[in-house]
């Protein structure tokens, strides 16, 4: 059995790869990287990186993720989890956005993902995905996280919070990095 390491301890995203790849043993681990680079592929590959250093000859996985927003010059982007100061306060981060946007008609954002792949052979890989749309006016829905409720996808009047898990998945930036992953990686996989 086919062994990827994840650099992650995320339940969701160990769970998601693990049912995109059922013939894997999918391993969640910690790399430990500072995230000093200024994209999100970048502070994947990093975390790649760390990972790959302690696994070698295993399929190692990072991924880096974010909204970006063009009126306020692309930010928070590889700030978005502690775009307010705090590593993961999320109301913290919610309420800063819209205080940022205050009276700003250009709403226009897009998440963006990246997910690196290191390969047993030591090739490196970058995968990405974007979701465009805006900021809502007022946060709406409990679903997904972050900034879900604040995000509406365009060609949709919901946001992402107001969405199943199965509707984001099939538009949002990490669904569609990992579609891309999975049709490279299932190529690979039947080749070695
Ligand atoms: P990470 O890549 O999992 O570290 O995510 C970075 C941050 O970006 C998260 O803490 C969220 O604030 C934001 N983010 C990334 N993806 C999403 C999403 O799908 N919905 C809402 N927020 C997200």
């Amino acid at each position: 059995m086919k062994k990827i390491i994840l650099a992650t301890h995320n339940k969701d995203k160990i769970r998601e790869v693990g049912e995109i790849f059922p013939d894997c043993e999918v391993i969640g681990v910690d790399s430990q990287a500072e995230e000093t680079e200024t994209t999100f592929s970048g502070n994947a590959l990093i975390k790649a990186r760390a990972v790959a250093k302690c696994h070698q000859g295993a399929w190692v996985m990072a991924d880096d993720s974010g909204l970006s927003v063009d009126a306020l010059n692309g930010e928070p982007g590889v700030r978005s989890a502690r775009y307010a100061g705090e590593d993961g306060n999320v109301p913290a981060n919610n309420a800063l956005l819209l205080k940022n946007l205050q009276g700003v008609e250009d709403r226009r954002a897009h998440f963006a993902c990246a997910i690196a792949l290191i390969t047993p052979d030591g090739s490196e890989k970058v995968f990405e995905g974007r979701c465009y749309g805006k900021v809502a006016l007022a946060p709406s829905g409990k679903g997904g996280f972050g900034y879900d409720p604040l995000f509406i996808p365009d060609g949709y009047e919901k946001s992402f919070g107001e969405l199943t898990p199965e509707e984001k998945n099939a538009i949002s930036h990490r669904g569609r990095a990992l579609a891309s992953l999975k049709e490279t990686l299932a190529k690979e996989f039947s080749e070695r």
